[in-house]
């Protein structure tokens, strides 16, 4: 229901002049854009955004700005993001998870995981994006992952960029299913970026949500459509 309703009221607003070619990804998580690449549309974020919903005090961040327990990217990479091709994000109005969507991942190594963040990075960038899409990542270890910092717009749902938070779950949840630690952090970790940012459980989309892809995958799809219901782990975190 609450997807049939956030369809509805996507529809009224965004099919304009962009996005005519919607490239169906069916497996993975690739139909992001730059949206600097774009001529500055007025977007319909600032419309639906969310009503003010919890009175809680923003988190303390790190001195780095960096939520507790998250990986630095410089734990992964030297890269640094190319500013010139992104755009500052703005208020955060919303939040949207991915799956990574290639071949499945299993790994819960540090190693392991900072090899493939790099290599999602450079795909990225090989696009001519300015640097790996998402802002954070969660390993199947259920750590956090700095991706993109959150002074930047993500590169992660096309055409719905501006003050969108993107978390990516790794993994492909198409073929395999999420461990429980990426599940339990994925709650509290969303919740606690919620809070943050004032947003509502409302304005937590799936990428399929948003676009027409298969991404986050059918089983990190069903679990995210329970975690949101007012009974949901999410909701309630
Ligand atoms: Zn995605």
């Amino acid at each position: 229901m609450a997807t049939f309703e956030r369809r509805i009221f996507l529809g009224m607003g965004l099919r304009v002049g962009l996005g005519a070619s919607a490239v169906l990804a069916l497996a993975g998580c690739e139909s992001s854009q730059e949206a600097s690449k774009l001529p500055g549309p007025a977007w319909p974020t600032d419309r639906r955004a969310s009503q003010p919903s919890r009175s809680t005090a923003p988190s303390t961040p790190r001195p780095s700005g960096l939520p507790q327990n998250v990986v630095a990217r410089t734990q992964w990479t030297r890269a640094k993001p190319i500013v010139a091709l992104a755009d500052p994000m703005g208020r955060v109005t919303r939040i949207t998870i991915h799956h990574e969507g290639s071949t499945p991942f299993y790994s819960t190594a540090q190693g392991d995981v900072s090899r493939r963040l790099e290599s999602i990075r450079a795909g990225h960038v090989s696009k001519g994006w300015a640097d790996i899409g998402y802002h954070y990542v969660i390993d199947p270890s259920g750590r956090v992952w700095q991706g993109r910092p959150t002074s930047l717009q993500g590169a992660h749902v096309k055409d719905e960029n501006p003050g969108n938070l993107g978390i990516m779950v790794l993994g492909n949840f198409e073929t395999q299913r999420p461990t429980q630690a990426q599940l339990s952090t994925l709650d509290q970790f969303v919740a606690s970026q919620m809070r943050q940012y004032g947003v509502s459980v409302r304005n937590v989309y799936t990428h399929r949500e948003l676009r027409p892809t298969a991404c986050p995958g059918r089983s990190l799809q069903a679990y995210m459509q329970q975690t949101r219901t007012s009974t949901g782990r999410m909701a309630r975190a």
